[in-house]
């Protein structure tokens, strides 16, 4: 896709909010509007976040929710696509926090926590904008849940790993348990489960995730955060969205005290970073399905989603999603899927999914997205995302602080939050030590 820079081609919600004091004459660097106020001996702090998905709006709410309230800070995105244009947008939305062996991921606890609180400040903020808009057309130009809660399903295929997924699931939080059922226990969940080895996992608080609406709701929380600010007398806080492609970093230099680079996959691509982050490239294509309307039964209203080889993520009783394939290497970011790859895609994930929803047959292909993951190394606690300063990478001297956020993988949205919230604490206390060293020790990784 085409970068839609400098020009607003997109919805409302995606353009710059709160529109403060602009002056007229363009910065010298990057042609964007000075603030008067940055020209004032009070000037406030000037933040910069590179990229507005899962990571760059966590971060965004995080640093407006935990600055002093009297700290004037002007917070700037850069996007190039808008909110949600790259991998965050068309993900599955599946949100657990097991590993495919439903085995607890590392600090599994406090990002299960982390991720339910921001979806539920996103789906406040969302259902509070909808209620007020005479409109009224979001939620049919969206799909209309936030977070589907209705559990996820695991049937257990492979009998080589059976007694690894048992002994998993007895270690499972209490907070997002983990029940060992039988055959008959999941057709009671969902009628047509095929179930072949008579085990599967259910998780019944697990929940997916309409990535659009979820990313909509947490930049209306971060407007409403600035509002509320202004509202008692702290008009301080500031939040602005470009829609610009951000080339490299020199061109933020001077500007800004502190940038946060939260670009996905595409965060190499800024020369100062090339070559130097642990990260590989996957892509990674979903197929949408529909019932047709000559089959009757529908996808019950309380089934579950489906993990396996391949997974079902349910959006309605007619919709849902299959995915995913795993493009290792490639740097394909557009979320464009051409015929070939669709086919290639069907072929690969049709099989996978009916060997435990032998009713996917019955659906129909609608269409297809993709998007590039950024993969982070293994390490001894799993392959945990990429957190820290990056000034030595970065190299020179710079009055400015440069911070990274990577590395995702692909399981974004259970990281983004709580990732998110340590990133910004560490950003305004000016202190790295407050973030896990196991998030960044990868800056001892020689590349
Ligand atoms: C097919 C697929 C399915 C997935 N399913 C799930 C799932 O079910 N559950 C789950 O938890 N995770 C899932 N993931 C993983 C999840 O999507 C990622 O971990 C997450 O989106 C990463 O978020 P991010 O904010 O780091 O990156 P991104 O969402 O990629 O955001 C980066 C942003 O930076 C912007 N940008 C890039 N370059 C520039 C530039 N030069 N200038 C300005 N802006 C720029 C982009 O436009 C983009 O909006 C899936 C991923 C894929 C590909």
């Amino acid at each position: 896709m085409t970068p839609l820079t400098g020009k607003y081609f997109l919805p409302e919600w995606r353009c710059p909010v709160v529109r403060g004091r602009y002056c007229s004459l363009p910065s010298r660097r990057t042609g964007s509007p000075v603030f008067l106020s940055s020209l004032s001996p009070h000037r406030p702090l000037r933040y910069a976040v590179l990229g507005a998905g899962f990571a760059g709006l966590s971060v965004v709410w995080h640093l407006l929710k935990h600055s002093p309230k009297e700290l004037n800070l002007c917070i700037d995105i850069y996007d190039e696509v808008g909110v949600g244009g790259g991998a965050s947008g068309v993900s599955g939305g599946l949100l657990h926090p097991y590993s495919p062996k439903v085995k607890l991921l590392w600090q599994g606890a406090e990002c299960w926590k982390e991720s339910l609180k921001l979806l539920s400040i996103a789906e406040v903020a969302l259902a509070s904008e909808e209620s007020n808009s005479e409109i009224g057309e979001s939620g049919e130009r969206f799909g209309q849940f936030v977070v589907r809660r209705r559990g996820i399903l695991r049937p257990a295929t492979n009998v080589k790993s059976l007694d690894a997924l048992n002994e998993n699931a007895q270690n499972c939080l209490s907070s997002c348990r983990i029940e060992t059922i039988g055959k008959d226990a999941a057709q009671g969940l969902l009628p047509n489960i095929c179930v072949p080895l008579n085990t599967a996992f259910y998780m019944p608080s697990a929940v997916n995730v309409n990535p659009q609406r979820y990313l909509r709701g947490l930049f209306l929380a971060c407007k409403t955060l600035v509002k509320e600010f202004s509202t008692i007398g702290f008009g301080g806080k500031e939040f602005y969205l470009h829609q610009k492609s951000v080339s490299n970093l020199l061109e933020l230099e001077g500007e800004y005290d502190v940038v946060i680079i939260c670009m996905g996959a595409k965060a190499d691509i800024l020369p100062e970073l090339s070559g130097k982050l642990p990260l590989r490239t996957c892509r990674g294509v979903i197929a949408h399905l529909q019932l047709p309307n000559n089959i009757e039964e529908d996808y019950p209203d309380h089934g579950p989603s489906i993990l396996s080889d391949a997974w079902l993520s349910v959006q309605g009783n007619r919709s849902l999603l299959m995915g995913s394939t795993w493009e290792w290497k490639s740097r394909n970011s557009s979320p464009n899927v051409l015929a070939d790859e669709a086919t290639k895609a069907l072929k690969e994930l049709l099989p996978k999914a009916s060997a435990v929803y032998p009713g996917i047959k019955d659906w129909s292909f609608t269409g297809a997205r993709a998007g590039l993951r950024a993969m982070p190394p293994l390490t001894p606690n799993g392959s945990i995302p990429l957190l820290g300063c990056v000034n030595d990478l970065v190299g020179k001297t710079h009055t400015c602080k440069y911070w990274l956020f990577g590395g995702l993988g692909s399981r974004g949205l259970l990281y983004h939050a709580w990732l998110g919230k340590l990133l910004a604490q560490a950003v305004l206390s000016r202190n790295e030590r407050i973030i896990p060293s196991e998030l960044t020790s990868w800056k001892n990784i020689k590349q």
